[in-house]
């Protein structure tokens, strides 16, 4: 893969051929992953696709049907969790209720037997980071959700690990405190250079955080980049669809050639596209282009594909406004304009957008939400 991969020491923690099934149901597919030391590296994907299976057996609650895993160069798989010398953070705190904010913190440390005198600026460095030393002697349910989480974020590093496994920490927080708590973990991370594995369901906060992305679908990586790569160069329809938003148009390939395509769509229209996969004339196909890709045209642009539509509806967003534009195919595609523009329903317009924004995807490989298997997983 090429050096801007985001990798920076690959292999701290290497699955190799990992697989987990329960009876004749497979969880997790052959799964091939390496994770650099000191990476931020994120499973995202819809419920049930396999990210905390996967989580959980780099944590040694679960053991691989099938597989090695390695951390630092060394097999964990006799290594009992608390032997891996991992930090974990989980959605529902399980913080000690009976216990002091400082007295929870220190838990981990006790545990370790740790010397009395280490402890307690262990602590105070730990609550300091997650801003909640003058906290230290509140009981956890006297604290916020926020503040609970941060509580577990601190317990999770004052051991130092090297590694710092998270499972949908923030989704208990609401949308705002969960975006500033993105902001400090990222900030945390950062300064100690831990290496973190991170699962959400959440894309955008995925896409914040992560030095680079693993998407996951029906138990396997069905690719793996950075956010970068993941939002502009999506190798399988699902990808497309799932980082970011998209268009979808379903069409008819007509010709390929050169990395391209010719698609046809519903009454005679043709759109240019990147051809990515395997597409043949004659083939149904899935094109996506993002609302912010396609422009308005002006009298002398040029543009690979220029579509005339008809105005179906504008919300306005303060920043920018929603176009919904109808095609002669009678396909409707949002475009993403300035504040500024009246676009009165019926009002003819023309769409325009280079081929290179535009990627053609073998239809199949969606149909019935069925996933592709054909991205690269590792
Ligand atoms: P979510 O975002 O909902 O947590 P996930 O991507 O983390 O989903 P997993 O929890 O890894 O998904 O589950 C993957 C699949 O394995 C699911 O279909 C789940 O039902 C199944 N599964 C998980 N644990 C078990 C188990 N102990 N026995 C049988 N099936 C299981």
């Amino acid at each position: 893969e090429p050096a801007s991969d985001g990798r920076r020491d690959a292999k701290f923690v290497d699955f190799i051929d990992v697989e987990k099934n329960y009876g004749s149901f497979q969880a997790v597919r052959r799964l091939n992953l390496s994770v650099g030391r000191g990476e931020f590296l994120t499973f995202l994907g819809p419920s049930g696709s396999g990210k905390t299976t996967t989580l959980n057996m780099l944590a040694g609650f679960e053991r691989p049907s099938q597989g090695v895993i390695t951390l630092d160069g060394k097999s964990v798989d006799r290594l009992p969790p608390y032997d891996r010398n991992i930090g974990m953070v989980f959605q529902n705190y399980a913080l000690f209720p009976h216990m002091s904010v400082a007295d929870n913190v220190a838990f981990p440390l006790s545990v370790r037997k740790y010397p009395k005198a280490e402890i307690a600026p262990r602590v105070t460095r730990a609550l300091d980071m997650v801003k909640l030393e003058r906290f230290k002697d509140r009981k956890p349910t006297q604290l916020s959700g926020g503040q609970q989480q941060r509580v577990a974020l601190a317990r999770a590093l004052v051991f130092e690990p090297a590694l710092v496994l998270m499972d949908e920490p923030l989704g208990a927080l609401d949308k705002k405190l969960r975006e500033h708590m993105q902001i400090e973990l990222k900030q945390i991370h950062e300064m100690l250079g831990v290496t973190i594995v991170y699962v959400t369901h959440d894309q955008s906060e995925a896409l914040t955080m992560s030095d680079r992305v693993a998407i996951f679908d029906s138990g396997s990586i069905v690719q793996i980049g950075t956010p970068d790569a993941l939002y502009n160069e999506p190798a399988t329809a699902f990808v497309a669809g799932f980082i970011g938003e998209n268009n979808a148009l379903d069409g008819e390939v007509e010709s390929v050639g050169n990395g391209r395509c010719v698609v046809a769509l519903p009454n005679g229209l043709k759109v240019a596209a990147l051809a990515i996969g395997d597409l043949r004339p004659g083939a149904p196909v899935h094109l996506t282009v993002r609302p912010e890709r396609i422009a308005l045209s002006n009298a002398n642009g040029q543009s690979d594909n220029r579509l005339q539509a008809t105005v179906d509806g504008c919300i306005y967003h303060g920043d920018h406004q929603r176009l919904l534009a109808r095609l002669a195919s009678g396909q409707v595609l949002t475009v993403k304009i300035g504040p500024e523009a009246t676009m009165a329903a019926g009002k003819a317009i023309e769409l325009c957008w280079p081929a290179s924004d535009c990627r053609a995807f073998p239809a199949g490989a969606v149909a019935d939400g069925k996933p592709s298997n054909t991205g690269s997983g590792s």
